[in-house]
């Protein structure tokens, strides 16, 4: 018989295991949240306020990491082209580059290592996991463009130059911009998309490539 305690507590472990309990590289877990979440959010979602969403914190312990990062050279504070108030936060060359020692990256290895069935299945049973828990919170799960209804839903068009547009935001959204988590996401029953990965692409597919990234 399943033992529903025992399989969560499995989940808790792994998180746990991934985020670790010490510093890695000198980094706090929830500095190396941080550095993850702006690596993967797109351009509407880089602030401390979704950052603190995202991760389940308070505003101001939120705002206490990004501090650090910034302080350390890891992030970078623009002052918002949009309403001149708010900030965005992105990673810089050396916060690229911190990425690569990530501790995260031992349960991205251990998720590759299945078999391509198993990790379908996972993802099933981890976004049902993950909307029952924003359900219950009462929080909306983030996500990503291609599940999103101001995409896909009324309002969604191409423009000439092929590109999609965020009926939300009222902006064009170019490749990388749908490929990242977003604060503004919203799914219509089911929600696609609570891990906030949005293509099929194999986990392996999906890891961070500081490189490429600063190539772009
Ligand atoms: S379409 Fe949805 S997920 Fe994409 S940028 Fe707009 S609000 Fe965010």
């Amino acid at each position: 018989m399943i033992n529903d305690r025992a399989l969560a507590e499995i989940v808790a472990h792994l998180g746990r295991v991934a985020y670790c309990d010490g510093f890695v590289a000198g980094l706090s877990s929830a500095q190396w949240a941080a550095l993850r979440y702006f690596y993967r959010a797109n351009r509407f979602s880089r602030t401390v306020s979704a950052f603190a969403d995202f991760h389940a914190t308070t505003r101001g312990t939120a705002s206490q990491t990004v501090k650090s990062l910034v302080s350390r050279g890891y992030l970078r504070r623009t002052r918002s082209r949009r309403d001149g108030r708010s900030s965005t936060l992105d990673l810089t060359d050396a916060g690229l580059d911190i990425l690569a020692q990530d501790p995260f990256e031992a349960l991205v290895g251990a998720v590759s290592h299945l078999p391509a069935e198993a990790r379908i299945d996972l993802r099933t049973t981890l976004d049902a996991m993950m909307k029952e828990v924003a359900r219950q919170r009462g929080k909306r799960p983030f996500g990503t463009c291609s599940a999103c209804v101001y995409l896909g839903g009324n309002g969604a068009r191409k423009e000439a130059d092929g590109r999609c547009q965020c009926h939300f935001m009222g902006e064009p959204l170019d490749a990388e911009d749908m490929n990242r988590i977003c604060v503004n996401y919203a799914a219509e029953f089911p929600c696609h998309d609570s891990t906030g990965e949005g293509s099929d692409a194999a986990p392996q597919d999906r890891r961070p490539d500081p490189a490429a990234s600063r190539a772009s």
